[in-house]
């Protein structure tokens, strides 16, 4: 979870799914089921492609829930330094990329009847507390050249708040990230994808024999416990009393294990 509590999840109905307690196969195991890794599913899946997504948490609960979530084609590490790394033509491809991403979404949430309130917006590039005017006009040169949509403005005109000299970036958008997450998995889930939680993937490997092996939580907080207990071993030698909480912790290790064989044969059912 977050450590941030976040809008979008307080706001949007979740997703329930299992975990994985089965071997299964599929053409394409996707692990993470935020918005890249549930896109990626959806656009395979659309194309005839078996899928199965795992995610260690819950759907949408990873980054994508704590996202300001702007869909903008600005590139964060500005288009001057896109210029500077990449010359004109990587510029103006990663903003194309960017542009052709919010297009897209757009497009899905018409397709699939999303309703995360998708509208397309402006978007305005201002200076911080010590900014230079002349860094906005290197911006702007540089946002032109990567073929944005750029204009120089004296003030955002945004109500209650002064923005000062700033650039326009028109057809930007917004979205709520968590309802369109959720109707894309719905939409991936329609065309046969399967999708569980609390599935941890801890190894994977390639080739045509292609694996990802996975883990559960409740067994993952063993395999937590066992190494406390080791390193407080280590640290503390023999100790009586670290014996004991030793033997505590061992119980504990115990009642989780059993638990985790129960839910593992219900599963299994
Ligand atoms: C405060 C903030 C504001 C932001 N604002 C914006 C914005 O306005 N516009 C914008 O475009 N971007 C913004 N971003 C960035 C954006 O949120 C992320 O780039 C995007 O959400 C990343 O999506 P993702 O699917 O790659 O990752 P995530 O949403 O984090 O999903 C990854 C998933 O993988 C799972 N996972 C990880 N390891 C494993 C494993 N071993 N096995 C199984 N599952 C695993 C996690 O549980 C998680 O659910 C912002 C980010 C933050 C933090």
């Amino acid at each position: 979870m977050p450590k941030s509590t976040s809008l979008w999840l307080d706001t949007a109905d979740t997703v329930a799914t299992e975990p994985l307690a089965r071997d299964a196969t599929a053409d394409v195991c996707v692990v993470g089921a935020g918005i890249a890794g549930l896109t990626t599913a959806y656009l395979l899946a659309r194309e005839g492609r078996t899928v199965i997504v795992i995610d260690a948490g819950h759907v949408g609960h990873g980054q994508t829930a704590v996202t300001t979530a702007h869909l903008s084609y600005v590139i964060d590490d500005t288009f001057k330094e896109m210029l500077r790394l990449h010359g004109p033509d990587g510029a103006r491809l990663a903003r194309d990329s960017h542009a052709r991403a919010i297009d897209r979404i757009e497009t899905i949430c018409n397709e699939e009847h999303i309703d995360c309130r998708f509208e397309r917006l402006d978007g305005f590039l201002f200076l911080g507390r010590n900014g230079k005017v002349e860094e906005l006009d290197e911006e702007l040169e540089a946002a032109r050249a990567a073929n944005a949509k750029a204009h120089r403005m004296p003030d955002a005109g945004v109500l209650g708040f002064k923005s000062g000299p700033c650039i326009r970036f028109s057809n930007q958008a917004q979205f709520h990230p968590l309802q369109y997450l959720y109707g894309l998995a719905g939409a991936l889930q329609r065309r046969g994808g399967q999708i569980y939680s609390n599935t941890r993937a801890v190894e994977a490997t390639g080739n045509s024999e292609a694996q990802v092996k996975t883990l559960f939580s409740a067994l993952e907080k063993q395999a937590e416990f066992v190494e406390k207990l080791r390193m407080a071993l280590e640290k503390f030698g023999h100790d009586f009393s670290i014996i004991k909480a030793a033997e505590r912790l061992e119980e504990r290790y115990a009642d989780l294990a059993a638990s985790v064989a129960e839910k593992l044969k219900a599963m299994r059912k």
